[in-house]
């Protein structure tokens, strides 16, 4: 877990980069990625095992519209650039994308209102397609909304993808075009000299690059003080989310939020695109940054909010639930800047929500602060495309022929709920960013996701890992240490590894 995963390069301490990145997120996985088309040596530090271990791992996965951000604030056009580039991006890393639409219900006039004033926003921020739509469209397009629905906001434009392997598609290809991945480096000190950035201390280790950028999530504002910086002020909001089984169904054809709440879009009916209901997206302020654990309240507070909406939503076929904490800020905006204080450090803070939609347009507009602190010169045959693996259950027939030709461990299914095949996992393993820890097999291959939270699956899944990694299953972690899931074999030398 310790070190990094892109062949060569075990540990960069001590090295020199041409930049740094702090935290493996969506953000900056795609700022990775942005930037490996260009003559540099970058390396990202992330202090989990894996990619998406951050807010990029809770979110709801809804490429936003637009029509949500107040005109004139940094992240209205961002969320406008990015909702328009994700379709693209996500063709060309083979990642799944969605073009469903959402919907913003009111109840009665006075919310109406509320979807008036959404609309002129919309329209303001160049959002194509917005209308409000009355209660018969509303129920003809989704009837399992409730009775009470007295219109909506519709935004045709909106779309959802697959939140997770879009991370880790962003991150593979930085990686595939020599972009150092290093897990587990918390960074604890960023070193100025002279007013410039020199490096940042990481896991105990000394990494040095005359460009640092800060994405550290939910922790922009404690990097930005290891610098010397005021940083802005970071108010962890929390959001709950209940998942129904796939096997229930779809309850609507695309999300259909309730207007919106202090500090949130509003709470939302949601499908996913792997054909699960999800409800959810709470936003309540917390003291913890750490703690991402449901709390029975929360959970409580989701459901009766959201039973006006869907009153016959059957809880007896929910499967798990879970809570994703948001990086905002008092002002709601976007930190997007270089430093004035610090030359070299460039501070993407306060990415709350649209952030997974805004990624690859922060993308571009952080590589161009870079561009000013060190001119960039494109790398010869440019960025190198890259797709990431797709799972056996989402191939074609012949596809799924010429994976069990080449690896008949397809032929063996691991995770029931999932449908995740022994192929699956040893092609995780495999991976440019190769998975370690069971969590980064689950967010790759869904193998735990499902109905059964893994008691299918995890003692099949540690013996694969134990087997081909080489190693016995007692070091194979959930993800960040101490997480280990057995302790030991019962009977000596039973375990073969
Ligand atoms: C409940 C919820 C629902 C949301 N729904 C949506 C949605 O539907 N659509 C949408 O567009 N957006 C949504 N968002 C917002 C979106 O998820 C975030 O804007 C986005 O994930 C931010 O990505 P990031 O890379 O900035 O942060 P993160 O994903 O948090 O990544 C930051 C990384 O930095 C690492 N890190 C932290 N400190 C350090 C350190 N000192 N050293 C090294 N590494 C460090 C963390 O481990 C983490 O991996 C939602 C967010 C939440 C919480």
């Amino acid at each position: 877990v310790g070190d990094t995963v892109t062949g060569e390069h075990a540990s960069g301490a001590g090295r020199r980069y041409d930049i740094i990145i702090v935290g493996a997120g969506v953000v900056g996985c795609a700022i990775a990625r942005q930037l490996a088309a260009y003559d540099l040596s970058i390396a990202v530090l992330e202090k989990c095992s894996y990619v998406v271990s951050g807010q990029s791992k809770g979110n709801g996965a809804v490429i936003h519209g637009g029509h949500d951000p107040h005109p004139g604030t940094v992240k209205a056009p961002l969320n406008i650039r990015g909702n328009a580039m994700m379709r693209d991006l996500c063709a060309s890393l083979g990642v799944t994308w969605w073009g469903c639409g959402v919907y913003v219900v009111a109840y009665d006039e006075r919310e109406q209102g509320i979807l008036r004033q959404l609309l002129d926003q919309a329209s303001v921020n160049g959002v194509k397609g917005a209308r409000i739509i009355d209660r018969d469209e509303v129920r003809r397009t989704e009837p399992n909304l409730g009775p009470a629905v007295h219109s909506a906001l519709s935004v045709p434009s909106a779309s959802m993808v697959d939140g997770m392997r879009l991370v880790i598609a962003l991150a593979e290809q930085a990686a595939v075009n020599g972009v150092e991945f290093h897990f587990a480096r918390e960074v604890t000190a960023v070193h100025v000299e002279h007013g410039a950035v020199t490096g940042v201390t990481a896991g105990g280790e000394r990494f040095n690059a005359p460009v640092v950028i800060n994405c550290a999530g939910v922790n922009t504002d404690l990097v930005m003080r290891m610098a010397g910086l005021e940083p802005l002020r970071i108010i962890p909001r929390i959001g709950q989310y209940w998942v129904f089984d796939r096997d229930y169904g779809m309850i609507v054809s695309r999300p259909c939020f309730q207007v919106p709440i202090p500090g949130g879009k509003g709470i939302v009916l949601h499908p996913t695109v792997h054909g699960n209901t999800v409800v959810g997206g709470d936003s309540v302020p917390v003291d913890d940054r750490t703690d991402t654990g449901t709390t029975a309240e929360g959970l409580e507070v989701v459901r009766r909010s959201i039973s006006r909406l869907a009153p016959n939503l059957d809880y007896g076929r929910l499967i798990a639930a879970y809570c994703g904490i948001r990086s905002a800020t008092p002002d709601g905006d976007f930190l997007i800047e270089a430093s004035a204080e610090v030359r070299g450090l460039v501070n993407v803070a306060g990415i709350a929500s649209p952030g997974l939609t805004a990624a690859p347009a922060i993308a571009e507009d952080v590589r161009d602060m870079v561009d000013r602190l060190l001119p960039l010169k494109e790398r010869a045959g440019g960025l190198r495309p890259h797709r990431i693996q797709p799972v056996f259950r989402d191939m074609s027939g012949a596809e799924k022929e010429e994976a069990l030709r080449l690896d008949p461990t397809h032929g063996t299914v691991v995770c029931r709920c999932e449908y995740v095949t022994e192929g699956d996992v040893r092609a995780a393993l495999l991976a440019p960013l190769p998975a370690r820890t069971l969590d980064a097999v689950k967010v790759r291959t869904r193998a735990g996701m499902g109905r059964c939270s893994g008691a299918f699956d995890l003692s099949r899944l540690l013996s694969i890992m134990s087997r081909e990694l080489g190693v016995p299953p007692w070091t194979i972690l959930k993800n960040d240490p101490p997480s280990s899931v057995v302790i030991g074999d019962t009977r000596p030398g039973a375990v073969d590894a």
